[in-house]
């Protein structure tokens, strides 16, 4: 693709998403839901880009954490189910029904707000359980003594006006991690989860129509956990070990320009703090891409970004607008040449090893300076920046 005349842009590849949305819809079959997790601007991808293009799809729910993400997504047309996974004040509860969003439910005092909020409104909530078995986060505690406790909770929670117990969820701690003892902590997780629904169903004497746990690790390795929905996030976006496995594509690239090359003799410092000096005559291009849109200072020295002549070492420290490149063996690289910084030539698991981080933190420090350029079939459909004009 030609240059998009920005400073510093995101390429996000519709057609690598539908690919992977059509591939995890292969890995599961057809009998089981699809959730795409787009919270937090999808993974930093645009959530209404996304969202319009998993329901284009046929996907069968979202899901996000919080109203306001909610409410972006039905303001832009998407009426497909939502679910939020977080929490919400209980003001806020005519919202969600009149905007027909399905809102978690994580402990009793909440149901019984979210109830009463309800039944003063005179409408219904669409709700979805959370149960806590093991994560230690949000949900109704399940887990040994408290497993009476909780099931009795849950089921009260079923029966309470104003509120209908569409799903019941609950969420993994360590299902991407590898190893015999996380394999056993996700296999006791699934079992009581399991254990508390059929409880739940049988004093209830019926059963919820949508029951989910499989995040992207168990989407991808645990078919007993799938149930009646996955719940992907990482997956969908390409990236990681599992998105590997299924053979998915990654759907950003980072990319920026070359602003400015200047030749310095040795013993150059170069950047704040003079972390890095030249050893012999170098030729260094100034590249418009700093923290303030993302990127980690920790790379600061040691990171490499890709030209069209291989990769080019970050030389010193990463500022907040800028950082420097180091274009000694590369005469073919010029001012206003393209630079990958992540992207399927230059892989974002890599570099999130290198800053002792995971590709979850990267796509989502993308920043709202940096344009959102969306590709489909190889040409641009849409651009996108989230600033005021
Ligand atoms: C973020 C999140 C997911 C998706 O996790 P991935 O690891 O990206 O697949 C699923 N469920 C819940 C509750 C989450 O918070």
């Amino acid at each position: 693709m030609k240059s998009t005349l920005k400073r510093t842009w995101a390429e996000i590849d519709l057609s690598a998403l539908s690919y992977n949305y059509k591939k995890i819809r292969q890995h599961i079959g057809d009998d089981v839901k699809f959730c795409g997790v787009v919270k937090a601007d999808a993974y930093g991808h645009g959530a209404v880009m996304v969202a319009e293009k998993l329901e284009s799809l046929g996907a069968d729910y979202l899901a996000v954490s919080s109203i306001d993400e909610a409410m972006e997504l039905r303001f832009n047309g998407i009426t497909m189910p939502i679910l939020i996974l977080g929490h919400t004040p209980k003001e806020q509860v005519d919202r969600l029904i009149c905007l027909n969003i399905t809102q978690a439910v994580t402990c009793e005092a909440k149901a019984v707000e979210y109830s009463e909020e309800a039944v003063k409104y005179g409408g219904t909530l669409k709700i979805h359980i959370k149960v806590d078995t093991g994560m230690s986060r949000l949900g109704y505690i399940c887990e040994g003594d408290y497993f009476e406790h909780g099931v009795d909770g849950i089921v009260d929670a079923c029966s309470m006006p104003g509120l209908y117990a569409e799903g019941i969820f609950t969420h993994f701690a360590v299902s991407d991690e590898s190893g015999e003892e996380c394999r056993k902590y996700t296999d006791h997780q699934l079992s009581l989860f399991t254990d508390v629904v059929s409880a739940v169903e049988k004093k209830l004497n019926k059963r919820f129509k949508i029951r989910h746990c499989a995040n992207t690790g168990a989407t991808v390795e645990l078919p007993g956990s799938w149930l009646d929905m996955v719940r992907p996030g990482l997956l969908l976006y390409g990236y990681g070990e599992f998105a590997a496995k299924l053979g998915l594509k990654p759907v950003m690239t980072m990319k920026t320009t070359i602003s400015t090359i200047k030749i310095y003799p040795a013993v150059t410092k170069i950047s704040y703090g003079g972390l890095y000096t030249t050893d012999k005559t170098t030729r260094i291009g100034v590249v418009p891409y700093g923290y303030a849109d993302g990127f980690m200072r920790t790379l600061s020295n040691r990171y490499s970004v890709m030209t069209s002549e291989g990769s080019a070492q970050v030389r010193g420290r990463i500022c907040m607008d800028m950082c420097m490149i180091d274009l000694t063996d590369k005469p073919g690289v010029g001012v206003g040449d393209e630079v990958v910084i992540f992207g399927p030539s230059n892989p974002i698991e890599k570099m999130a090893q290198m800053a002792d981080t995971i590709p979850y933190e990267i796509v989502c420090a993308v920043s709202k300076r940096v344009h959102r350029v969306y590709i489909c079939d190889g040409s641009v459909v849409h651009s996108e920046l989230m600033l005021r004009m």
